[in-house]
């Protein structure tokens, strides 16, 4: 197991330490720290963040390979600063049985680069008429506590009331894709006058909040919890906001993305900027900011959604949903709530590492960087700007939104279970990770 000595890094609050990793954990905190047997890793002017933690991703497998893999995306992710992702059940086969998680989680354990936890399918098939084997998945090696049925909506109330009551009998959670299918029928773009200025169809802001009132009444009424994907409208922070306010254990995420574009994107037809839910009015985004700022939205999530080209450069109405988004997900959200003000690190550290953590009952991120905690780790430089180019990218796709664009800082190092997965700002490569790497249960 590889010896970490990282030196003069900035924690969250402010604080500089020396940060001692050894056997996997934080061994020790403190200045002047030293270890003869020691790789150095000069931390001055890096922010030392809890590894991050996403609790929406796209992998792509099985089945859709062209556009990601588990070990292309565990790259992407490393790079973007994460230890941990999430990966959506849809794949193909769909992941709705104990087997494919367990495959997924295996494809991850191999590949080295950070924890890959499995969603389950809530219905089978993602097909919206019967509950998927939840109980068998929550029961396998996987351990999965997440999910959904994400690309598309659990419309059915009575589905839906019945998982919340399911996966309370293990502590899970169904995070819904709120988009009710009749409200969104062929819909490319949000609802409004752009819309109607572009001639494409509108996809209506209360098409994701009608959804998201009745799954926290529908949690209310049955007493478990419900996460909300994406949230995308200012009228859906008002929703959660309300809920929150009257007890309901509902918890919410928002992307990068919609903190940090608006519908003026579109207006070119550019299918670059074309994703699911939509991007909405510069109200809404400021909405979003706000909800994040003031807890209402509990996370930021970067439903990376890698497509190959011919399904993004092509006719608007043709392409494919969906942005790449964990190899810039820190420097957007940076660029987006930190640089206004609206929140420091130690709330970065919360809605990026913590709390999607507990969202997901992945263990070992309760108490932040300290003393015996499991040493997953990112050291992040807010000083330098950077184009983002497509060499900034190591997942399979590029359809990311921010080539060309300037964006703020720069992830240098990640340490993923007391081991380093990027060094220098690069990825470390796959064979000496599988040397160095010990077997983990
Ligand atoms: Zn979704």
């Amino acid at each position: 197991m590889n010896t970490h000595l990282i030196r003069s890094a900035s924690l969250a609050s402010g604080d500089r330490t020396d940060i001692l990793v050894r056997d996997g954990v934080i061994a020790e905190l403190g200045s002047g720290l030293s270890a003869k047997d020691a790789t150095l890793i000069d931390a001055d002017g890096l922010i030392a963040l809890p590894g991050l933690v996403d609790l929406h991703t796209h992998l792509r497998e099985p089945g859709f390979e062209q556009s990601e893999t588990v070990l292309s995306g565990s790259m992407a992710a490393a790079i973007g600063g994460f230890t941990v992702v999430h990966a959506m059940a849809n794949t193909s086969p769909v992941a709705d049985t104990a087997g494919v998680v367990e495959q997924v989680q295996a494809l991850g354990e191999a590949a080295g680069y950070v924890t890959v936890r499995p969603v389950g399918a809530v219905t089978v098939g993602l097909g919206g008429q019967a509950l998927a084997e939840l109980g068998a998945m929550a029961s396998s090696r996987a351990a999965v506590r997440v999910f959904s049925d994400d690309g598309v909506c659990v419309s059915d109330a009575l589905l839906m009331r019945r998982a919340l009551e399911y996966v309370k009998a293990f502590d899970g959670v169904i995070a819904q894709h709120a988009q009710e299918p009749r409200l969104t029928e062929g819909a490319q773009m949000n609802e409004g006058t752009l819309s109607g200025e572009l001639g494409l169809a509108g996809w209506p802001a209360v098409a994701e909040e009608a959804i998201i009132a009745r799954d926290v009444l529908l949690a209310e009424h049955v007493g478990s919890r419900v996460h909300v994907c994406h949230l995308s409208t200012a009228g859906s922070v008002d929703v959660v906001r309300w809920a929150k306010a009257r007890g309901i254990a509902v918890t919410a995420e928002v992307t990068p993305h919609h903190l940090l574009l608006d519908e003026r994107l579109v207006s070119d037809y550019d299918a670059t900027y074309k994703v699911n839910p939509p991007l909405r009015r510069e109200e809404d985004v400021h909405a979003l900011r706000a909800g994040l700022a003031d807890g209402t939205i509990d996370i930021v999530a970067t439903d990376h959604a890698p497509h190959p080209p011919e399904a993004k450069q092509c006719e608007w109405s043709s392409a494919a949903f969906g942005m790449v988004g964990l190899e810039s997900a820190l420097s957007v959200v940076h660029a987006a709530v930190v640089e206004s003000g609206q929140l420091d690190w130690t709330d970065i550290a919360r809605v990026l590492s913590q709390k999607p953590a507990e969202i997901g009952r992945v263990d070992g991120y309760e108490r932040g960087i300290a003393t015996g905690a499991p040493a997953n780790l990112t050291l992040y430089d807010p000083s330098v700007t950077r184009t983002f180019s497509p060499s900034d990218l190591r997942g399979r796709s590029v359809n990311s939104p921010y080539l060309g664009r300037s964006l703020p800082g720069r992830v240098i190092a990640t340490i993923h279970r007391g081991r380093a997965t990027v060094l220098d700002g690069e990825l470390v490569n796959a064979a000496a990770l599988a040397v160095n790497g010990a077997h983990h249960g």
